[in-house]
């Protein structure tokens, strides 16, 4: 979700003629965009805060913005504890960039600290210009904040209450990536699963789908994030019955034992979960599901997360992103009794990860030998002709051939599996 507020503040910039610059010292202009999902994250942010204190003794002239969640959450703070910073705006005011450029607040030479962090009721229907990354698959916002309330989660306070875009606007956006070259659209929101909620309109997500299922030119279409609790078979029904949409779930179940869900306010048992995650398989075949953990959770024994790890086993998820419980301020697991130790939740950590690796690793194993489809997005990082693609289900798969098959659908005999990708050759 970052990564694509980023990109809307490039194109903020490169409509009035910014350009992203090389390296910090040429830089006019600094935004940090933060993250406060964990404590990792933000600690990430303060280092690299602190480094530029230099840049701008030796540019008095350099403009320091701090936009995301920590700027939502700290707000003036951030001017008390760091005098040289310039603009704090938080992730929906991200608007309020046009304003300082129009109000050549970003050309002046005087230090003036502003803030943007308030509600910003039109910030759902604004369309805003975009420097996107790459040209064959875009990131598709459909609905800001989150109403959930997850026990440990920051994330209804610093992007805050839950909010759709209207369809038509979408469905605009849509079709000029599609009018742009793009082939893959991936639809962003903490919440999918409850798009169209509190919209005038009446629409909810598998009509969004079926909606943008519509495009020409547009190949795949993939959303992230769904909640379990909303997860209906209307849209197990919408992912069968339309074949853009790619065959791959995420599905954070976050624990195994259901004292733990509870104590999360995750809204479902093991149980209701699994009998979802079987529902899905059993009429998308080949579909592969993903899954997001949090190990060390306030409350959780040793039995707790042996739950966790059985959820794992029987599941069976093509990959999971794993955590350490991290507190946030202003939540409720905060509040809670028995926080776990650090050290017993880095060996959760670790235990949790190390299944998941072999787990994954048969599961792409077990891919050896098959063609699948790909479509192609680019060079790998490392080696130029070595060419990029994923299959439906996001699998990487990397082979060697022309850059011409870039935005192309190919086919790929997987000839190797590896621990997070695969390797074939075209036919
Ligand atoms: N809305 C999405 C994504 C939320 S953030 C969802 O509900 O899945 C992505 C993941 O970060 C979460 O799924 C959760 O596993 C993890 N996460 C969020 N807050 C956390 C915290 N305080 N400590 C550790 N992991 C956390
Ligand atoms: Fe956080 Fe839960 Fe909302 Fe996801 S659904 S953003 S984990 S509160």
């Amino acid at each position: 979700m970052n990564v694509h507020d980023s990109e809307k503040i490039a194109g903020i910039f490169s409509e009035v003629g910014h350009e992203k610059s090389v390296d910090t010292g040429d830089a006019d202009v600094i935004v940090l965009n933060t993250c406060s999902i964990r404590e990792k994250a933000e600690h990430k942010f303060y280092s690299d805060l602190g480094r530029l204190k230099k840049a701008k003794t030796d540019n008095p002239n350099l403009k320091i913005a701090v936009a995301g969640c920590i700027a939502q959450q700290e707000g003036e703070k951030l001017f008390k504890r760091f005098p040289y910073i310039d603009f704090v705006f938080g992730p929906n005011n991200i608007d309020s960039l046009q304003k300082l450029i129009n109000g050549e607040l970003l050309s002046t030479l005087k230090h003036q600290q502003s803030t943007f962090i308030d509600v910003n009721p039109d910030y759902p229907s604004m369309i805003f210009p975009m420097k996107r990354a790459g040209g064959v698959k875009a990131w598709v916002s459909i609905m800001y904040g989150c109403d959930n309330f997850c026990a440990y989660c920051v994330v209804p306070y610093t992007r805050g209450r839950e909010r759709s875009r209207p369809s038509a606007d979408i469905y605009r956006e849509a079709e000029k990536l599609a009018a742009d070259g793009f082939k893959e659209i991936n639809l962003l929101g903490q919440n999918v699963n409850s798009y169209g909620r509190k919209l005038d309109e009446e629409i909810d997500f598998p009509e969004l789908l079926s909606k943008l299922h519509e495009i020409d030119g547009i190949e795949r279409i993939r959303f992230v994030t769904s909640h379990p609790k909303d997860f209906s078979e209307k849209l197990i029904k919408a992912m069968k019955d339309l074949p853009k949409v790619c065959n791959h779930m995420h599905l954070p179940i976050q624990a195994g034992s259901d004292k733990v869900l509870s104590l999360m306010n995750r809204k479902y048992t093991y149980n209701e979960y699994k009998e979802k995650i079987d529902l899905l398989k059993s009429n998308v075949p080949d579909i592969a599901i993903t899954t997001d953990i949090i190990v060390g959770f306030p409350g959780e024994t040793d039995e707790d997360f042996r739950l966790t790890m059985k959820a794992l086993s029987e599941i069976e998820y093509d990959g999971a992103f794993a955590f350490k419980y991290s507190r946030r301020p202003g939540t409720k697991a905060l509040e809670l009794p028995d926080h776990v130790d650090e050290d017993i939740k880095s060996e959760r950590l670790a235990s949790v990860q190390k299944l998941q690796e072999t787990i994954s690793y048969k599961k792409n194993k077990e891919l050896e030998g098959k063609t699948l489809e790909i479509l192609v997005e680019g060079s790998s990082d490392t080696n130029e002709e070595k060419l990029t693609g994923r299959t439906t289900t996001n699998k990487i798969v990397n082979y060697h051939g022309e850059r011409l098959d870039i935005g192309n659908m190919v086919n790929i005999r997987i000839l190797e599996a590896k621990q997070y990708s695969l390797y074939g050759e075209k036919i």
